[in-house]
């Protein structure tokens, strides 16, 4: 079993980010305000090594803003901290997170020569058309050119998109997880778009320019997105916005904000798969839906509402769950009297 990983997180709010892109306030979401120092990286490592249980994996993670996009000399100063706790053996990696037209092979040197192991890029979008009303300057070719950079050079990369961004679709947000697939990166986060307060998003849809991406609509689409990763062999790290104080006390006013948004999509997914089973069944039957170990409230759903609407739409007389050995997301259909 391999050991577990800790982060160590040091946030660079919108350091770098040559300008605010229409959905983010990383002030807000992070709850951090000001860039970071080379002290910051300091306590943050100190931190860790007195909270942190002994024996894990800790990864210092910059994350945030654009880091291959600060200044050089500030980013030299945050990852030359970085790499003498890395060669003193106070941390195992690094990661940072950037946008896909702030690399190029100079970046990737520099990042090589101070150690880092993980590049996570804000693709968002591999629609050009979603990019440019998300105002995020940079389009869909260069995620794929980015791509290509950071594995040719050998990082682990993390890929982020988006569902819900003005504009989108459930077919064009479909698609693009099916390009990010063909990237092949070794993880992917999927951020449901959330209304944050302050933010060009914000301003659209109170003047009625922005349908808001609910949570049903998040839930609807990332069950037919996280699939696709999973049949990949490419892990979901993240699904949805990690909740924060700063989020659930008022600054996520509307969207994809759920705390169990992760779980929503797993029940819509088991509850997908037993209508495709379910399909064509004689009313009046009594089944029982056999799932994988641990997914007994999943596929039951938010109270009981799976149930309640496969026992309508297929008029069964009865549904029952039983749980299996493995804990997988098949589910196995068995009739009785
Ligand atoms: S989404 Fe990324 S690039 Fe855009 S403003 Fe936020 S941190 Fe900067």
């Amino acid at each position: 079993m391999s050991a577990r990983a800790y982060i160590v997180p040091v946030f660079v709010p919108h350091w770098g980010c040559p300008h605010a892109c229409v959905f983010c306030n990383q002030r807000r979401i992070s709850g951090a305000n000001k860039p970071a120092s080379a002290g910051d990286v300091k306590n943050a490592i100190q931190q860790a090594a007195a909270f942190l249980p002994k024996g894990g994996k800790r990864q210092l993670a910059f994350y945030g803003g654009s880091f291959t996009a600060i200044p050089v000399p500030d980013q030299e100063a945050l990852l030359g901290t970085a790499k003498e706790a890395l060669d003193r053996g106070e941390i195992d990696a690094v990661r940072l997170s950037t946008r896909p037209d702030a690399i190029d092979d100079t970046v990737l040197e520099r990042l090589k020569a101070y150690g880092v192991e993980t590049v996570e890029l804000g693709a968002q979008s591999m629609d050009d058309e979603v990019l440019r009303r998300a105002e995020r300057g940079h389009t869909a070719q260069d995620v794929e050119r980015a791509s290509r950079l950071i594995k040719a050079a050998g990082f682990r990369l993390i890929l982020q998109m988006m569902t819900g961004l003005p504009g989108a679709t459930d077919e064009s947000d479909i698609e693009t997880a099916r390009r990010l697939v063909a990237l092949r990166p070794d993880g992917v986060r999927v951020y449901p778009t959330v209304i944050v307060r302050d933010t060009a998003l914000f301003d659209l849809w109170q003047a009625g320019k922005y349908r808001e991406h609910t949570v049903e609509d998040a839930v609807r689409v990332c069950a037919k997105i996280v699939p696709l990763f999973e049949e990949a062999g490419i892990p979901i790290i993240r699904l949805g916005l990690n909740p924060t104080e700063e989020l659930s006390g008022g600054a996520a006013v509307g969207g994809a904000y759920h705390p169990a948004l992760g779980e929503l999509v797993k029940s819509r997914i088991l509850l997908e798969k037993a209508r495709a089973l379910l399909n064509g069944i004689e009313p009046g039957s009594r089944v029982t839906l056999e799932v994988g170990r641990g997914k007994t409230s999943q596929m039951a759903g938010q109270h009981r509402e799976n149930l309640r609407r496969l026992t309508d739409e297929f008029s069964l007389a009865d549904v029952k769950i039983k749980e299996k050995p493995e804990a997988d997301m098949e589910i196995t259909l068995h009739l009785y009297e």
